[in-house]
């Protein structure tokens, strides 16, 4: 048996999912599969023939009860409802740690909320959800993993006739924000929310108000999240409500991406027109999410709903602080700082500021500021960026600890390589064409983030101006 699955989300009433089988692809080929995670997963792997049928959605294993979840969610500020239109959740398993995951076959097959669409994902979007999940696992950020890619002879339509494939994804679950907003009723909530506090947040279990705790918990794990993403130049670019995680794990690999030269205004994704998920839009639209959360919570906080409305917002106004607070902790890290003082913030904000006016690279700046290098491109303004570094290394002369401590604090937090773009594009071009050894060669070093390869130097370069990737598209 490759899974031991032990199913609670099914249990839940019926209006909270379909039972859905997948749809069976045709020759179904492993291309990917992790064996890292399925180490963690305990999982049991006889033979790779049945895995393949596995994965690929063509035979089910036993103890898979397999369903589609229901959701809703505000694409772009406007309401919609949703559900699993092309994922299908084969079941749920305990992890080495006795740690419930998801497992959920993505390009699986039409469900009954796949609405127009085929249920069906490319080849390409397999392959980049694939790596930018596990890059940014390697980053620690907290995120959605990828168990397998499985190609298949089947081809989708997305103007052209594309390649298509089929996702493992594993997840602490996969309840968003959306599957709050689905439920009008209050019963429903409560079961949803009960489910959620059990699975997610069991220490609240006996507080007075835990639904309102539930809330709480919920800004936290966001406000932790996207302080990672801030510090590490990632751009979601479709922060709707059904792509954000009750969990507090990075969730859909569309159109995201790295930023290479630092601005704050960075919008990659074709469809964000209005900038409104841009790299600095980030924890305002977190924040405007967790109040879409907290209004279909409303009916638990209290019976009265003004003051309801008041305990929630109170929940919400701590969104900011703490955001800022993860801020600029991870930042102290980056800049191998340990002690915590006022004008943290303002050196903070000077660095970034001074990158943007030199289009300076975000990754390699972080991480040549560790080699006290000059930190800005040739040719920059050296003035200010002088003036900043002085008072940096006058910081780090204040510190207790070692300068040899500080560099290798700065060194865990400021990778040498991240997934550009190119790079991404670039292997994903190739593995369509059936040369998977870019891709081979991406995902062996986005293992290893942090350790320096001087083989694998041209992996920190910039693209060329040919090379650049200026828009990213869903291209599901
Ligand atoms: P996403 O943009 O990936 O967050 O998806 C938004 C909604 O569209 C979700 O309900 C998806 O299940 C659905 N969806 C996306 N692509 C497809 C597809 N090819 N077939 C059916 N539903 C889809
Ligand atoms: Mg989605």
């Amino acid at each position: 048996m490759l899974f031991n699955f032990q199913n609670t989300y099914n249990k839940l009433p019926e209006i909270f999912y379909s039972k859905q089988l997948p749809s069976p692809v045709r020759e179904p080929k492993l291309l990917y599969f992790n064996t890292d995670l399925a180490h963690e997963l305990n999982l049991n792997i006889q033979n790779q023939e049945e895995l393949t049928l596995i994965l690929s959605g063509n035979k089910l294993s036993s103890g898979s009860e397999p369903i589609a979840q229901a959701y809703a969610g505000h694409q772009f500020g406007h309401f919609t409802i949703l559900g699993d239109g092309r994922a299908i959740l084969l079941g749920e398993i305990l992890d080495k740690n006795q740690k419930r995951k998801d497992i959920q076959l993505k390009g699986s097959g039409k469900t009954t909320f796949s609405r127009g669409g085929d249920g069906r994902a490319t080849l390409s979007s397999v392959l980049r959800e694939y790596i930018i999940s596990e890059s940014m696992y390697a980053l620690n950020i907290p995120t959605t993993r990828s168990l397998a890619v499985i190609g298949t002879s089947d081809k989708v339509f997305r103007g052209d006739l594309l390649a298509s494939a089929v996702l493992t994804r594993v997840a602490d679950s996969h309840i968003r924000v959306g599957t709050f907003e689905y439920f009008e009723d209050t019963n429903s909530l409560k079961i949803l929310a009960d489910y959620v506090i059990e699975r997610h947040y069991s220490h609240i279990q006996n507080t007075p108000n835990k639904y309102l705790e539930l809330l709480e918990n919920i800004i936290n794990a966001q406000a932790q999240l996207i302080a990672k993403w801030m510090n590490i130049g990632f751009v979601h670019g479709v922060m709707n409500t059904d792509n954000m995680t009750i969990s507090g794990e990075t969730i859909d690999y569309g159109p995201c991406a790295f930023i290479d030269e630092y601005n704050p205004d960075t919008v990659f994704s074709f469809i964000d027109t209005n900038g409104r998920y841009s790299f600095s839009n980030q924890a305002g639209i977190a924040l405007w999410n967790l109040s879409r959360l907290a209004e279909s919570l409303l009916p638990l906080f209290d019976s009265e709903p003004a003051k309801a409305l008041e305990q929630a917002k109170e929940k919400l106004y701590k969104f900011s602080e703490e955001f800022e607070f993860y801020w600029l902790n991870e930042f102290r890290n980056k800049l191998g700082l340990q002690e915590e003082i006022p004008e943290d913030h303002d050196l903070f904000r000077s660095l970034l500021d001074l990158m943007h006016k030199n289009k300076a690279d975000f990754t390699n700046t972080f991480r040549n500021l560790s080699k006290f290098n000059n930190i800005f491109p040739e040719g920059c303004e050296t003035k200010n960026a002088d003036l900043w570094l002085a008072t940096w290394r006058a910081r780090l002369k204040q510190e207790k600890t070692s300068p040899q401590e500080q560099i290798n604090l700065m060194n865990k937090h400021n990778p040498v390589y991240i997934p550009r773009n190119h790079r991404v594009e670039q292997a994903l071009l190739a593995a369509n064409q059936g040369d998977f050894s870019l891709f081979d060669k991406l995902l062996e070093i986005m293992k290893k983030p942090f350790s320096e390869n001087i083989i694998w130097q041209e992996y920190t370069e910039l693209p060329s101006e040919n090379e650049r990737v200026k828009q990213t598209f869903c291209g599901t």
